[in-house]
C-alpha cells in the first residue's frame, strides 16, 4: 500500500514523556509504514482519535523543520541536557528517512549540543548515519537499540509486514558495533505461545552475541485499546489456533502478569549469562570523562 507523506512543520521537537524509563522523546515522523500488527503506537493513535486499524501507517507526517526546532530547544538555558530517546513513537529509519534525512539532522543537532540520546529502530538505513553516530558518541552517551523479537521467517513476515529481515538488522548492528557504537538488541515484543519457545529465544540471543550486541533485553507483548483489536484480528487469521487463548490471556488487561512474563524474562536472563552478552567492543567510542574536581590540601 502506498503511503501519503504530509510535510508539516512542528512547533516543538522534544516531547515530555511520563511513566517511561526516559523523560524526553523525539519523533521526526508520525506514523510508520512498517505497520507491525503489534505496534503499541496504535494505542496512542486511538487515544488521539486517529485511525489505529489498517489505515495506520498509510499517512505519514513529516516534520520538515524538526531539526531547526530541536536546535533551538537544545540551546535554551533551561534545557538540562537530559537523555532524549529518538523513535519511541515511530521508526526514525523508516524509508522516508532516505529522502528527508530528518533523523540524521536531529542526530547532528544532538551531537553539536553534546546531548546524550538513544535510538530505537528496525531500520538498516541507520548504517548510513554511522559517521554522525560516531561523532555524537565521542561527545555524549549514545545507545542504539535494534528491535529483533524473532528470527523466525513466518512470524516476522506475518507480524512485521514492512520491516527489513531480522538477520539484516543484525548484520547492520555488527557494522555499528565494529564502528564503535554501543548497540544492543531489544527482543520486543515476544508473543506468548508464538515466539517465546526456548529454541526461538536462544536463536535470537545467540545471533545477537555473534553480531556483537552490547546488551539484550526482552519484553512481552502488551495490548492496549487500539493495538488490541488490530492485533487480535490479525492473530485470528494468521494463528487461529491461538485466538481463544489470547482472548483469555488479555481479557480485561493490557499488560500480562509475572506468571507469563516472568518465565520469559528469566529465560532471556539465563541465555544472556550463558552467551556472556556484554559490551565487548574493540573500539569503544565514548565522551571524555568529566574533569575531576581537585580538592585543595589545606
Ligand atoms: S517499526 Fe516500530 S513504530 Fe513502526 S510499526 Fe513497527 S513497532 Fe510500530
Amino acid at each position: 500500500m502506498r503511503a501519503e507523506y504530509r510535510e508539516e512543520p512542528c512547533k516543538s521537537a522534544l516531547n515530555r514523556v511520563r511513566g517511561m524509563m526516559f523523560n524526553w522523546s523525539l519523533n521526526p515522523y508520525m506514523g510508520c509504514v512498517h505497520q507491525c500488527t503489534f505496534c503499541y503506537v496504535r494505542a496512542f493513535e486511538r487515544r488521539a482519535d486517529r485511525p489505529s486499524d489498517d489505515r495506520y501507517g498509510t499517512s505519514i507526517r513529516v516534520k520538515i523543520n524538526v531539526a531547526e526546532v530541536l536546535r533551538r530547544e537544545l540551546a535554551r538555558p533551561s534545557w538540562a541536557h537530559e537523555q532524549v530517546v529518538v523513535g519511541a513513537a515511530t521508526d526514525p529509519y523508516q524509508p522516508a528517512e532516505g529522502r528527508y534525512r530528518l533523523t540524521r539532522s536531529c542526530i547532528e543537532a544532538l551531537a553539536d549540543a553534546h546531548n546524550p540520546f538513544g535510538i530505537i529502530t528496525r531500520g538498516p538505513l541507520i548504517l548510513r548515519d554511522l559517521d554522525v553516530l560516531q561523532e555524537a558518541s565521542r561527545r555524549a552517551s549514545v545507545g542504539v537499540t535494534f528491535s529483533v523479537p524473532t528470527l523466525d521467517e513466518r512470524i516476522w513476515r506475518t507480524t512485521e509486514p514492512g520491516t527489513a529481515p531480522p538477520r539484516q538488522r543484525l548484520r547492520v548492528l555488527k557494522r555499528l558495533v565494529d564502528g564503535g557504537i554501543n548497540a544492543s538488541v531489544g527482543m520486543a515484543p515476544i508473543l506468548p505461545g508464538i515466539s517465546d519457545k526456548p529454541e526461538s529465544l536462544r536463536e535470537v540471543v545467540r545471533a545477537a552475541r555473534e553480531a556483537g550486541a552490547t546488551g539484550v533485553w526482552a519484553n512481552v507483548l502488551n495490548l492496549r485499546p487500539g493495538t488490541r483489536e488490530h492485533f487480535l484480528a490479525h492473530l485470528a487469521e494468521d494463528w487461529p489456533e491461538e485466538a481463544e487463548r489470547y482472548e483469555l490471556l488479555y481479557a480485561r488487561r493490557a499488560y500480562l502478569g509475572k506468571d507469563v512474563t516472568g518465565p520469559v524474562q528469566a529465560a532471556v536472563s539465563e541465555l544472556r549469562r550463558e552467551y556472556d552478552i556484554s559490551d565487548r567492543r574493540r573500539k569503544k567510542l565514548a565522551p571524555p570523562p568529566e574533569p575531576e574536581q581537585l580538592s585543595l590540601a589545606v
